[in-house]
């Protein structure tokens, strides 16, 4: 005989959503204080599911917008949160919703969320390689991708998502939380991280863009010596390379992962200045 089905009684999670939910209060409640959410602020959380961060959030946050692809987690928090004026409920895939239609001020907006791990790339080149970038965000992620974010230059992790990200933005672990905190409980290890892009930003939008293709190109190539990626991919000459390690100040004959991002936003700067001709592939 078919188990009873209450309407109280949490639906079975989806694995193809990234559906583990976050069961420990504790750190539900510490993950809410590390964006520390005002009267004053508009937030959003990406996959709210089954509330958990979103009731810590409701009763501090001057507006909520929760953004969740899941018919029945959407339709239950519609119900929820029907009499509450200060909470929206977009149901939606996050990756498909501009920040415009969150908010009509996308840079004053903070941003939350216990996100589908298989979707963190997107979900965060989404919010950084725009402008304007939201004010604060803060994530649990897999651990291993927060580490790879955090890692210093020189080390095996350190490339393209350590120099994408914070070339435009401060990031920082705010804690890491054990499998146990989840149901069901993950495969992973997971870590939250508290990411403040650059305001303002370092660069001109034009140079983020030279620097997100000097960046593709020199992981993608991460063996080999930095003079011979701006040659083989820019086609400059050795005296040009010698110009821009003059420049810059860096050691052309320096692998990419050596250098910190600062330099990476350095070089992309000189770069453009110094050829208007894109890289060719
Ligand atoms: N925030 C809840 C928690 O901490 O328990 C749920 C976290 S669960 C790891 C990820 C949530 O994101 C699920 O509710 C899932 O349905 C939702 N989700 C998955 N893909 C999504 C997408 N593309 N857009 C919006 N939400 C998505």
């Amino acid at each position: 005989m078919p188990r009873p089905s209450y309407p109280g009684q949490p639906p079975r999670a989806k694995k193809s959503l990234g559906q583990n939910f976050l069961v420990d209060v504790n750190i539900q409640r510490k993950i809410v204080d590390a964006l520390a959410p005002g009267p004053d602020d508009e937030v959003m959380e990406i996959g709210p599911g089954q509330g958990a961060l979103t009731r810590h959030l409701a009763g501090r946050a001057g507006r909520l917008v929760l953004v969740e692809l899941d018919d029945t987690l959407a339709a239950r928090l519609e119900a929820e949160f029907a009499d509450t004026p200060s909470v929206t409920v977009i149901h939606r895939d996050v990756l498909q919703v501009p920040l415009e239609e969150v908010s009509a001020n996308p840079a004053r907006l903070k941003v939350i969320g216990n996100i589908p791990y298989n979707i963190t790339t997107p979900i965060l080149f989404g919010m950084l390689e725009r402008r304007p970038r939201p004010r604060e965000i803060v994530l649990m992620i897999q651990k291993e991708v927060a580490e790879r974010i955090l890692a210093p230059p020189g080390s095996k992790t350190y490339g393209a998502l350590a120099v994408g990200v914070r070339a435009v933005a401060d990031a920082e672990r705010v804690m890491n939380v054990g499998r146990n905190a989840f149901r069901p409980v993950p495969d992973v290890e997971s870590a939250v991280i508290r990411i403040v892009p650059h305001d303002p930003p370092r660069l001109p939008p034009e140079d983020e863009a030279a620097l997100r293709t000097l960046t593709r190109f020199a992981f993608g190539q991460r063996r080999k010596q930095f003079q011979r990626i701006l040659r083989d991919a820019y086609h400059l000459s050795p005296e040009q390379v010698e110009a821009l390690a003059a420049e810059t100040g860096m050691d052309m004959q320096a692998r990419p992962e050596s250098f910190p991002p600062e330099q990476f936003i350095t070089l992309a700067r000189a770069l453009r200045a110094a050829t208007s001709a894109a890289p060719k592939d």
